[in-house]
């Protein structure tokens, strides 16, 4: 079967309604392609028994206005919106310490507090001659290097699957906090501290999950779902689609993704070597979401917080419940745990004793309270800022530009960007 649609929009993720309801906006039609039968892609979230889990945490602090207008009239107004004041925790040597460690070293003993900080004051300065080449240098001319290597490093290989040497450092930007030496010295001395976090608010829809911000755009969007793009052939401008029931052929005048880089390129016949080659050199993290429903509301007050102990697999934990009351029925709670591996590192028992049993092991929650657990895999995580992440992206989207196609989104633009910057990549798209 063939048919013809002159703007088709590839993934009904934030990237790909961004360039939908640009489209809208100018009056113009176009289509999305889905592959699975809801909309929001890395946003979304699914529901086992009344209780509603987003895939890994996702909470909004977008500053693009255009993004937050929005949002907000996607939930229905302030009324279904929830703002949070960000205040997260870390487990470290099994204590909980206030975010980011580095100035509020207070509930360590005073042996390491004494290692961060003289690591920290005789740190050698970050000037023109002495640049960090990789995200270890990094580190170490931040904090000094007691805590780059006991936190930070080792945080690096549970979060990026990656040694901090193996990163570059131009994803920093203001993801992290670079206290004075008289906060790092208060923080060690008392638990009163502000809290440093660089977001101040942050926001969430009250019912649907996150993927509410972007409902309206989804509604007034043509969505074909449960329909997987299989093949591209940009020569006769058409691609190939499955779905349960049949095979079809669209023919496109436009053509734009928003479908990971590599995924995208697998669908190309006659790709060049050179652009096949950077291809393969384009990293990014994958990862379980390992999902606890509980029959009380006896967990941490933290929306979320982050793990440094590597005999705990999860790199954080959050709660779906704290976020927003309606993610989970009257009375209950959940938490969902982020493992960053490859597919199949772990069996199933080894991800749950790694998460949830190490939860029990310490007291945080109890085993009694444990409705279900659910294990969830995301093949696409974070980009991974490899030595030659920049020149590759762009040896693979200056071709794929070549043959007529955009690329948008987070794994279109193949960069670290918000759910907001995501949205906003769609809504640039140029309308002719
Ligand atoms: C651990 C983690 C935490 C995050 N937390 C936050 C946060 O707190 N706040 C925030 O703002 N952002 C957060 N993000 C970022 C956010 O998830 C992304 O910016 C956003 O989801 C990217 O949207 P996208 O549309 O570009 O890509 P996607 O959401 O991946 O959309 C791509 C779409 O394409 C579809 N698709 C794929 N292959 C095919 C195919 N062959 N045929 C048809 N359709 C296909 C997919 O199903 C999907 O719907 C987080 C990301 C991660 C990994």
């Amino acid at each position: 079967m063939e048919k013809y649609i002159e703007n088709i929009i590839l993934g009904a993720g934030f990237a790909g309604l961004g360039a939908a309801h640009a489209f809208t906006e100018k009056g113009l039609k176009c289509t999305i392609i889905e592959k699975d039968n809801t909309f929001g892609g890395l946003c979304g979230n699914f529901v086992i028994d009344g209780f509603r889990f987003d895939r890994f945490v996702h909470v909004s602090f977008s500053k693009i206005d255009e993004v937050n207008k929005l949002f907000w009239e996607s939930c229905g107004g302030d009324k279904g919106m929830i703002k949070h004041i960000p205040n997260p925790y870390n487990i470290y040597k099994k204590r909980w310490i206030k975010h980011p460690v580095q100035n509020n070293l207070y509930p360590l003993t005073e042996e390491e507090k004494k290692l961060v900080i003289d690591d920290f004051l005789s740190r050698p300065k970050m000037t023109e001659e002495n640049k960090p080449e990789n995200y270890e240098q990094w580190l170490r001319l931040q904090y000094g290097n007691y805590f780059a290597e006991h936190f930070s490093m080792v945080y690096t290989r549970k979060y990026w699957m990656k040694n901090a040497c193996e990163l570059r450092t131009e994803w920093t930007g203001a993801r992290f906090y670079q206290p004075s030496v008289e906060e790092v010295i208060e923080g060690s001395k008392t638990s009163e501290t502000p809290v440093t976090y660089y977001a101040k608010e942050q926001f969430y829809p009250k019912e649907g999950g996150f993927k509410t911000f972007v409902k309206k755009i989804a509604e007034e969007s043509d969505i074909i779902y449960n329909s997987c793009v299989i093949a591209i052939n940009p020569d006769n401008k058409t691609i190939i689609v499955h779905s349960d029931k049949c095979t079809i052929n669209y023919k496109y005048k436009r053509l734009i993704s928003s479908l990971p880089l590599p995924e995208l390129l697998r669908m190309l016949d006659n790709v060049p070597d050179y652009v096949i080659d950077a291809t393969n050199k384009l990293e990014a993290t994958s990862g379980y979401h390992i999902s606890i429903a509980l029959k009380t509301q006896n967990i941490p007050p933290y929306m979320w917080w982050y793990v440094y102990d590597e005999d705990i697999l999860s790199a954080r934990v959050y709660s779906p419940s704290i976020k927003s009351p309606n993610n989970t029925p009257k009375g209950c709670s959940s938490l969902q745990m982020e493992v960053y591996c490859k597919e199949g590192k772990y069996s199933e028992s080894e991800l749950l004793d790694g998460t949830v049993g190490k939860l029990i092991e310490l007291d945080i929650i109890k085993e009694e309270d444990i409705l279900f657990t659910h294990v969830g895999f995301e093949k696409y995580g974070n980009i991974i800022f490899t030595k030659s992440i920049f020149e590759d992206r762009k040896v693979v989207r200056d071709y794929l530009s070549s043959v007529g196609i955009e690329t948008i989104g987070r794994f279109g633009e193949w960069d670290y960007l918000w759910s907001d910057q995501s949205l906003a990549s769609g809504l640039s798209i140029k309308i002719l």
